[in-house]
């Protein structure tokens, strides 16, 4: 007899998730970690200079939690979560001291598009409009199971009205549905903000529809209440009062295979621990060529796997802030309504600012900053002393910086000063604020989480060919692989990165129809 029915290596949010659904239908599972706190990306630290400022060091804003299934299923509230929409979803605050607003409500945010174009305002409401019956029958349901074929799902979109223009919008890339759509430079900038914090490659055709599906999505970016950490405690908890256990420290060195199928790990300290099926949460290059001897993976896997990308944009660079106050933004002066914002972005003002980003990024040079972040505790006391703030900005930059990650150890501070120069124009008192900072860099995230490969925080690119059905490479995309009993359930599977714990989703429902069984809902 195996030791458990099921062990997921890696305890971030898909891991959990695949994990509680597990339990739930009765499965006795196990989920190790190399760290020692489980979440992964849901990850909240305390300074350990200042006791009692709470920081969120990898996800912080979260789009639709609260309407994704696992969130009722696993009754998440009931173990501790709660999640915060402020209305002032998001503000480009622009060098001039304007502001392009993306309010909870649609007939606000074009009233603000409308400041800067009347037109704008109104191509914004109309694609709202005809992309929310997309989104609901065809975007979102698409996300929670199994992808189609690339066949098939044309076929499938192509007999319908709305699938028709699904099809049709997507085949244009981010940047030239905006061109063709939007006419003033900061709304096309703006809206490509809010599409690139998605971390599509703005150039690449097929992903057209995107920033057209955000403006149609219901759900706004949410924060968790007690900081992004909760949410992993609920995770936790759901998983243990369904049996399941969580082994933190704990690396596999190999993947044990047996008579052909995946049988369980080996630890580093040369432990054995068994189970019926395997399930991997990390990237295709830890699970297929790290953790798995060379003979047991054809040689067209092993290629698929080298040729998987990372993602080149992805890497963040964070400044994280202990403060006496909040950041009191010059922009909030004439509208009282910023000082609530929630998302805040600096240093945007034009489209073209876009590819001398990408361009940078390819060069491994630091570009003008564009910077995004919140304040915490303006919606959350909890996560600062009583009468104190937290805040941080995240900026995109290369991995490799000047060609070598290492750089970034003797870059990381320098630029972080950098960072609260642009930031403390736009809000004057953060001058005599400031009580503590710290700083990570695209290589302390990878160092931190390595499934983050070159701090691809979305675990692979979303191009073309490593989305849907092809994720992570061409035809794998079903959460099975070739080797009988192990699967996969990370953010390199569909629909791939960032905090929807989708894939996680997705895979329990493919593991459990594989074992006949149903998927357990309370
Ligand atoms: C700076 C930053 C900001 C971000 N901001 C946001 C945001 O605002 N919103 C959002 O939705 N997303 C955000 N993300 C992305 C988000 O955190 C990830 O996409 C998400 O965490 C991926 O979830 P996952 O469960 O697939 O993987 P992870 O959360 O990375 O979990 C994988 C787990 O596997 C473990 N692991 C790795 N290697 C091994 C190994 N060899 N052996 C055992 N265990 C291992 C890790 O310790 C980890 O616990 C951000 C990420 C970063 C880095």
């Amino acid at each position: 007899m195996p030791d458990y029915d099921g062990l997921i290596i890696g305890a971030g949010h898909n891991g959990l998730i695949l994990q509680a659904y597990l339990g739930r239908a009765g499965l006795k599972t196990l989920a190790v970690d190399r760290r020692a706190v489980a979440g992964g990306g849901l990850s909240t630290v305390e300074d350990p200079r200042y006791p009692g400022f709470l920081h969120n060091t990898h996800a912080f804003f979260q789009r639709a939690i609260t309407a994704m299934p696992w969130y009722e299923d696993l009754e998440l509230e009931r173990h501790g979560a709660r999640y915060i929409e402020p209305e002032v979803n998001v503000a480009l605050l622009t060098s001039e001291g304007r502001a392009l607003e993306w309010w909870t409500d649609i007939a606000r945010t074009a009233a603000s598009f409308a400041q800067f174009s009347q037109r704008d305002a109104e191509t914004l409401q109309r694609w709202q409009h005809d992309f929310v019956p997309i989104v609901r029958d065809i975007l979102v349901p698409e996300s929670r199971r199994l992808p189609l074929s690339p066949e098939e799902r044309h076929a499938l979109l192509s007999k319908t009205t709305e699938g028709r223009r699904l099809l049709e919008v997507s085949a244009l890339s981010p940047l030239e549905f905006v061109h063709q759509e939007f006419e003033h430079p900061t709304v096309q900038a703006g809206l490509l903000f809010f599409n690139g914090l998605r971390e599509v490659d703005l150039r690449v055709k097929g992903f057209g529809h995107h920033i057209a599906a955000l403006l149609a999505s219901p759900a706004k970016a949410q924060m968790s209440r007690g900081g992004t950490a909760a949410l992993a405690r609920a995770l936790e908890a759901s998983v243990r009062e369904n049996g399941g256990a969580v082994r933190l420290m704990t690396e596999p060195a190999r993947i044990i295979v047996e008579n052909g199928r995946a049988a369980g790990i080996e630890t580093r300290e040369g432990e054995r621990i068994t189970a019926g099926f395997v399930v991997s949460s990390l990237n295709p290059t830890q699970t297929f060529i790290d953790l798995l001897d060379e003979q047991l993976v054809p040689h067209e896997i092993q290629e698929a796997v080298h040729a998987f990308q990372y993602n080149l944009l992805a890497p963040l660079f964070a400044l994280h802030l202990n403060l006496r106050e909040p950041p009191r933004y010059r922009a909030a002066e004439a509208n009282p309504a910023l000082a609530q914002a929630f998302m805040v972005i600096m240093g945007l003002d034009h489209v073209d600012q876009f590819l001398d980003i990408v361009r940078h990024h390819e060069q491994g040079t630091i570009p003008p900053t564009v910077m995004w972040g919140a304040c915490p505790t303006l919606f959350d006391p909890s996560q600062a002393p009583a009468g104190h703030h937290t805040a941080f900005m995240w900026e995109k930059l290369p991995y490799r910086l000047g060609g070598d990650p290492n750089n970034w150890d003797g870059a990381r501070d320098a630029h972080g000063r950098e960072m609260l120069k642009l930031w403390t124009e736009h809000a004057p008192n953060l001058e005599g604020a400031v009580i503590d900072s710290f700083t990570r860099s695209p290589l302390d995230v990878e160092r931190c989480l390595p499934n983050m490969r070159e701090g691809d925080l979305l675990v692979g690119a979303f191009t073309n060919d490593q989305v849907g059905y092809h994720r992570p490479f061409r035809g794998a995309g079903t959460y099975r692989t070739h080797i009988p009993q192990l699967y996969l359930c990370g953010s390199s599977s569909h629909p791939g990165g960032n905090v929807t714990g989708l894939p996680g989703y997705n895979a329990a429902q493919v593991i459990l129809s594989d074992l006949g069984m149903p998927l357990a809902r309370p």
